[in-house]
């Protein structure tokens, strides 16, 4: 399966269609896996896990793994450079439609 990209030339209202659209998708996601995991179910790879895909200046994709954001802007804390100390962290801040996997 392709990678999902986001259609592009939208206009402001079908893009806030779109991240809304995603983020039903990421919540039935997270729904589904919230069950197997309730009912013992090894959740191996089963199409889930929002991984974000956004690419960032100078240092590639994004590493945040899981989308856990309100519909908006992704609040999941990352590492922006491991190997620094103290670890400097800020959110991945990208929209739910970045955070589709395969
Ligand atoms: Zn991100
Ligand atoms: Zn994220």
């Amino acid at each position: 399966m392709p990678k999902y990209s986001p259609p592009e030339n939208l206009t402001p209202e079908q893009s806030e269609v779109l991240e809304k659209a995603a983020f039903l998708i990421i919540n039935a996601r997270n729904e589904a896996a919230a069950m197997l995991a309730q009912a013992g179910v090894p959740d191996d790879g089963f199409g889930f896990g929002t991984p974000c895909h956004a690419h960032i200046e100078g240092s590639g994709d994004c590493p945040c793994r899981k989308y856990t954001g309100d519909g908006g802007p992704c609040l999941t804390r990352i590492t922006v450079d491991p190997i620094a100390t103290p670890i400097p962290l800020r959110s991945c801040g990208h929209p739910p439609s970045k955070h589709f996997s395969t």
